[in-house]
């Protein structure tokens, strides 16, 4: 499949992302028992994820979004910029942060500086897709959906140069 100027392979289909998206939630489900959730979406690449991930969520739970940005094309840029800045406060709640895939790490690192003023009960991160191998942060994922190697990926949420959030599967970019 060709997106702008560069071809992407199936990569990740549709039923293995809904089978990691059941099995965080459930492991979600489990740990907070009897708890409240709120969870903190990041935009855009995590609003797919989020909607089915709270789908299959079985707790009281609310839901607030920020808007980041580090990456240009297919490389992260090195700074974090916050496009959309939190409207809720956190104070004393259990977050969850829904990222749609962490890769150096540095948004989450940004993320977490930013919540922490509030004084939440506890943060912990959801995220469907994760690259060890690229990961320099300081915040390692609670739930992981899959681990992937250090390759660009289109597709459920994720964009190249804009195109390609709409496709339900996943796709990795021929090099
Ligand atoms: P990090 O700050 O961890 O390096 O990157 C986090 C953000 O960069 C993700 O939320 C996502 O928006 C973007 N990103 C990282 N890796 C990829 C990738 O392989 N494909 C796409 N489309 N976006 C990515």
């Amino acid at each position: 499949m060709q997106i702008v100027d560069r071809i992407f392979e199936p990569y990740i289909d549709q039923k293995t992302v809904e089978n990691a998206i059941r099995s965080v939630a459930n492991r979600i489900n489990i740990d907070y028992e009897n708890q409240s959730i709120v969870f903190l979406g990041i935009l855009n690449g995590a609003f797919m994820f989020c909607s089915d991930l709270m789908k299959n969520i079985q707790l009281e739970s609310d839901i607030s979004f920020v808007k980041l940005s580090s990456y240009q094309g297919t490389k992260s840029g090195g700074t974090v910029h916050e496009l959309i800045g939190l409207m809720q406060n956190l104070k004393g709640k259990n977050v969850v942060i829904v990222e749609d895939i962490v890769d150096t790490g540095l948004t989450l690192d940004k993320i977490f500086s930013m919540i922490d003023r509030d004084e939440p009960a506890s943060v912990e991160v959801a995220t469907l897709l994760f690259k060890p191998s690229a990961y320099k942060g300081s915040h390692i994922p609670k739930y992981i959906g899959i681990e992937i190697p250090d390759e660009f990926v289109v597709g459920y949420g994720m964009d190249y140069q804009g195109i390609g959030r709409n496709i339900p599967a996943i796709y990795k970019i021929k090099n």
